[in-house]
């Protein structure tokens, strides 16, 4: 049995909003954890890349990394298509009771939730949220005993929470009916999120205690409250819990100790707080929210062009892939203000590099800046600036000289489709 890792994040990112009425707010995304896999459901898409020609662009996961970009995802992780049940606990303390009706604690996730996960997946994941206990769980020991910290690892606080929820609740929950547990904790337990965000989750733990015959291998945990400070939290508040669900689904975290520089608020990975926000591409064909044949593969040398359509919207080509090596590839997409993806400012091709062989919170992804220092096009509260204006409009050209590859928009058609020429050596 292996010991978890864990990795202490603690970083701030004081973001100043212009004007004598600034609020200056410190966001962090929020933490997570993730285990040896167990061997229960697989995510991702289930299909054989055998005769699709998209073998090479298919990067697989490295030896050694703890949570990897690469495919498929290994089991352990929930199911990330077709219908999932998420059981929702909410839970206080002695030293921390709650103040307001648990139904309401649940009410600032959902339905918000589920519907993000409708909209982000073009309707292939229907996530079931219940709540079969509809009051607060009052844990037996203060909150301050279970020495729960950010970056806390899974030992020994958060076993010895989970075994005790399991104490009190399985008399009357059926654990074994559901994908993924979502355990809402009373937003006065713990510091501000403001200071310190201490929503994790720890996903494909098989060493997690059991209940019904089933581990709780896949458990998100959220506390406080992420105010983007913009006087629109019940519209944006919920958007940790998607984040740390994508924990459960086997995507890794993709900011960094300095912060959400390497892919902005281009995924929901990257960045949960501030205006709602997508998935990237890469990630929606490692869910199986995209078929193969939505995918173009760039693995032969020369140049091969390619139409690709709004990310945002059902159907046609969304991502092409230009493999650097076993481990990296430079992914193609469209994204444009649509669907889940509300603070575009900038509409175009968007262009980032994947490494599988890179680790969760080491910038697994990185945005191609197609207006490097520009300060972005976005004003909005936690959105990163710069990269805000990253896509690449027709006649910009993306290039990587040492490697020889080039990645130019050539035009943007009436129905927004645009065209990408692809040349590689
Ligand atoms: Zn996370």
């Amino acid at each position: 049995m292996q010991q978890p890792r864990h990795r202490i994040r603690r970083y701030r990112r004081p973001l100043a909003l212009a004007g004598a009425t600034a609020l200056v707010i410190a966001t962090m995304a929020s933490a997570s954890s993730t285990l040896p896999a167990a061997g229960r459901a697989t995510a991702g898409p289930v299909a054989a890349p055998r005769g699709t020609g998209l073998g090479p662009c298919r990067i697989p996961a490295s030896m050694g990394v703890q949570m990897s970009e690469g495919m498929p995802t290994p089991p352990g992780y929930a199911r990330s298509t077709g219908q999932i049940k998420a059981l929702n606990l909410m839970i206080d303390f002695p030293d921390a009771q709650a103040t307001e009706p648990a139904a309401d604690r649940l009410a600032e996730f959902f339905p918000q939730t589920s519907d993000w996960f409708r909209t982000s997946s073009y309707g292939r994941l229907t996530y079931v949220p219940e709540a079969p206990l509809e009051d607060w769980l009052r844990m037996p020991l203060p909150f301050a005993e279970y020495g729960i910290e950010r970056g806390s690892p899974y030992e020994p606080g958060y076993r010895k929470l989970v075994k005790d929820l399991v104490a009190i609740t399985d008399a009357k929950v059926d654990f074994a009916a559901y994908d993924l547990v979502n355990v809402l904790v009373t937003p006065n337990a713990g510091p501000s999120a403001l200071d310190t965000v201490l929503s994790v989750t720890f996903s494909g733990n098989d060493d997690a205690p059991f209940a019904d015959g089933v581990p709780l291998a896949n458990t998100s945990f959220v506390y406080s409250r992420q105010d983007d400070g913009s006087g629109s939290y019940s519209e944006t508040g919920y958007r940790v819990l998607p984040h740390e669900n994508g924990h459960v689904f086997g995507l890794p975290d993709l900011y960094t100790m300095e912060g959400g520089g390497s892919v902005g608020h281009w995924d929901i990975m990257s960045e949960d707080w501030g205006a709602n926000n997508d998935l990237l591409a890469w990630h929606k064909w490692k869910l199986g929210w995209l078929d193969n044949s939505q995918i173009r593969c760039a693995a032969m040398p020369g140049t091969t062009e390619h139409v690709l359509e709004p990310l945002a919207s059902e159907g046609g080509t969304k991502l092409a892939f230009v493999p650097l090596s076993a481990q990296s590839g430079y992914a193609v997409e469209v994204r444009t203000p649509a669907g889940n993806d509300e603070a575009v400012c900038r509409p175009g091709v968007l262009i980032y590099k994947v490494s599988s062989d890179v680790d969760t919170g080491q910038g697994p992804v990185s945005v191609a800046d197609s207006t490097e220092d520009s300060g972005g096009c976005t004003r909005r509260p936690n959105v990163h600036a710069e990269l805000s204006d990253a896509p690449f409009e027709p006649g910009e050209t993306f290039t990587d000289r040492p490697q020889g590859i080039r990645i130019s928009v050539l035009a943007k058609d009436a129905d927004g489709h645009y065209r990408v020429r692809i040349t590689r050596p």
